[in-house]
């Protein structure tokens, strides 16, 4: 289904013309600075996504990786690859969406990094830093 987001002052908008109905958060040093919290993402394909509003930069936030936010607000919207296999996705940030409807978090990595202060409920596919790092280097 199409779904659409914004930032938290609307300087950044988007429309996402299909998805899956799942999507995963990342626990990861670099997901906890950025969001403050945890990254919770849903998965789009580049040519799925439309994007307005001149307010969205990038931050290079390593080799491989950028992540977009809006210049007025502040708001984490985007992650995206560079390189390799998945640099065609986008990972849009679930609380940016205007209505979570028909959505359910289906899976976790790095989920050893939160030190048991806080854990998600339920049957989600799960990877430690140590396997999730294993996987990306797959990746290429
Ligand atoms: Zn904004
Ligand atoms: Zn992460």
């Amino acid at each position: 289904m199409s779904r659409t987001g914004r930032c938290l002052c609307g300087a950044v908008s988007y429309e996402i013309a299909q998805s899956g109905d799942t999507f995963g958060a990342c626990h990861c040093d670099q997901c906890r600075h950025w969001t403050g919290s945890v990254m919770m993402a849903l998965t789009v394909a580049k040519d799925d996504l439309t994007v307005t509003g001149e307010a969205l930069k990038w931050f290079e936030s390593s080799d491989w990786g950028q992540r977009g936010f809006c210049a007025t607000c502040g708001a984490s919207l985007f992650y995206r690859l560079k390189a390799g296999k998945l640099a065609g996705e986008w990972h849009v940030a679930v609380g940016t969406l205007d209505t979570l409807d028909g959505l359910k978090l289906g899976g976790e990595i790095f989920h050893d990094r939160t030190a048991g202060a806080y854990a998600f409920a339920g049957e989600l596919k799960r990877m430690t830093a140590a396997e999730a790092e294993a996987f990306f280097a797959t990746l290429g």
